[in-house]
């Protein structure tokens, strides 16, 4: 079997939002589709460990808000690789309590759902929460996240087409070193810099400040190994 066949589906990326009682949570997921249009059901596959899963789980509702492309790495960063039990990961994001009581995440949002669950399938590791759309609003016509675009240029899994660089500059230097982050998977491509630390693209690794961290999870720069060619 090729797994590869499976990063040849198209997502999104969205955040979810739930409660429970007066609390609130949201995570980052991939897996938000529309299931049938009349009337508009939709459906999202939520891990069993998260905090979002108990939530929807008690209050049977959530949200998902549509991401746009320009999202930074540090905002979903902090919805993907940061735990609702121990923060509250909605502190200093712009968000609005919806019409089910849910948290709508409206920061680099395009657009947004609120659902209630009608359904819940048992599908091992998650479960898929089928829910029937209650509200809906389209924030901004920019253009939203894709996961692809997110996995191979945004957390640098795959080289961004660097502006500064041309095809020939790249044959004729060496090849620059790149290192992984080994929390969350993020790659520090030297030749990309980081553009949202204000890291300039060819800044070798040992270079980087005593402080920066992954803009993705926060890892410092002890938590990241170098990468064979
Ligand atoms: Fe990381």
């Amino acid at each position: 079997m090729d797994h590869r066949a499976l990063h040849k589906l198209s997502y999104g990326l969205y955040i979810i939002g739930s409660r429970k009682d007066d609390r609130l949570n949201a995570q980052v997921a991939n897996t938000v589709f529309q299931v049938t249009a009349e009337p508009p059901v939709i459906a999202v596959s939520i891990n069993k460990g998260n905090l979002t899963h108990e939530f929807i789980t008690a209050s049977g509702v959530f949200s998902a808000s549509t991401l746009c492309s320009d999202t930074p790495l540090s905002f979903i960063g902090n919805f993907g690789f940061k735990s609702g039990r121990e923060m509250n990961k909605l502190d200093g994001i712009a968000y609005k309590i919806g019409e089910t009581g849910a948290p709508v995440i409206t920061e680099n949002a395009v657009a947004y759902l609120e659902a209630r669950v009608i359904q819940q399938v048992d599908v091992g590791t998650h479960t898929l929460f089928i829910g029937e759309v209650v509200s809906a609003e389209v924030m901004s016509e920019k253009a939203c996240m894709t996961y692809d675009y997110y996995r191979q240029v945004k957390r640098g899994t795959a080289p961004a087409a660097a502006p500064s660089y041309t095809a020939e500059e790249r044959k004729a230097g060496p090849r620059m070193a790149k290192y992984r982050c080994t929390v969350c998977g993020y790659i520090y491509d030297t030749e990309m810099g980081d553009p949202e630390s204000n890291i300039k693209p060819g800044t070798p690794f040992e270079q980087l400040p005593d402080d920066w961290t992954c803009p993705v999870c926060g890892a410092s720069k002890g938590q990241f190994e170098k990468m064979e060619e």
